[in-house]
């Protein structure tokens, strides 16, 4: 018998088929994408995956890598190192906002670019290969199986990354990065190009959902206390300048990519991952929303639902 939440699940993606949007530019790469590729993946906390649609097609993490590598930024250095240089509160910015908060000269939270960059220069090790490398571990870890780096999409995102180099250099100016900050907007570079599919989304969602413990393979990916961490910092601040809009409409902490990705995560039983590329003005996958918002209302997986 075909499950009701395969069922389930099929008739939501074909009720969010819209198309509107456009897909992401201004990485070069990311314009090749096939405008209509929808995938969508839910992962439950005792390590069921249901697909449907294109999930195991591959497309790169962006900045669905964020919250990972700040959470690897806490278990390598800890709660205070971190936040010495990354805030956990809200921009109402957009993702690639050139500045710092006034107030602490910090970059606000780490799910923006500036402090997302800040994050990855927190990953412990001795050279950006090596650095690199444990990131690359430290996701398929999450993922449950070896990930790799999509070449073509970091060569033409460092190639333009105009912005985001302006952005490492004013963190370099005022002493949030230390060394070259070429090194350091070369990692982020390559995090946001490793490549996954909707599958590994859900199931690194899943996760988060299980207190970090991976739900397949079983293996403790992460501390209780960061996993809060990261979800309190996903819920207030992972949808960038949409995130009231979202948590308000969702109610769940999740990351979007401007890929075409979107994880949301309810603690203790469920990932959700969803990838389709033509974006919203967020930068946001337009169906992504749109699946997001009729799943939590169906399912009733608001966070502050009350009945
Ligand atoms: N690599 C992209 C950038 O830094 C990530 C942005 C995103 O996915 O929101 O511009």
């Amino acid at each position: 018998m075909r499950s009701p939440v395969q069922n389930y699940l099929e008739s939501i993606v074909e009720q969010c088929s819209g198309t509107e949007g456009e897909v992401a530019s201004y990485i070069p790469e990311l314009a090749q994408a096939d405008p209509d590729r929808f995938g969508l993946a839910l992962a439950t906390v005792d390590g069921h995956v249901y697909t449907v649609g294109q999930a195991e097609t591959c497309f790169s993490i962006q900045s669905i890598s964020k919250p990972f590598t700040y959470a690897l930024a806490l278990a390598d250095q800890g709660f205070e190192r971190v936040a010495e240089k990354v805030d956990v509160e809200p921009s109402g910015e957009a993702f690639n906002e050139i500045s710092l908060a006034s107030r602490t000269g910090r970059p606000p939270n780490p799910m923006i670019n500036a402090g997302a960059i800040t994050a990855a220069s927190l990953v412990a090790g001795d050279s950006t290969d090596h650095r690199f490398g444990r990131v690359l571990e430290w996701l398929g870890g999450f993922a449950g199986r070896e990930l790799e780096l999509d070449e073509k999409v970091y060569t033409s995102e460092l190639t333009t990354a105009h912005r985001n180099r302006a952005i490492a250099h004013m963190l370099r100016e005022f002493d949030i990065l230390h060394d070259d900050p070429e090194e350091k907007l070369d990692l982020y570079v390559r995090q946001c190009a490793v490549s996954v599919n909707t599958r590994d989304l859900a199931i690194m969602a899943a996760t988060l959902a299980n207190g970090g413990v991976q739900p397949v393979t079983e293996k403790r990916m992460l501390e209780p206390a960061y996993v809060e961490r990261v979800l309190s910092v996903m819920a207030t601040c992972g949808m960038y300048d949409a995130a009231g809009d979202w948590i308000s409409a969702v109610g769940m902490p999740a990351k979007s990519g401007v890929s075409g990705g979107i994880i949301a995560v309810l603690p203790g039983q469920v990932g959700l991952a969803v990838f389709s590329p033509r974006l919203d003005s967020h930068g946001t996958s337009a169906r992504g929303v749109q699946v997001c918002e009729r799943m939590s209302s169906d399912m009733d997986m608001h966070l502050m639902h009350v009945g």
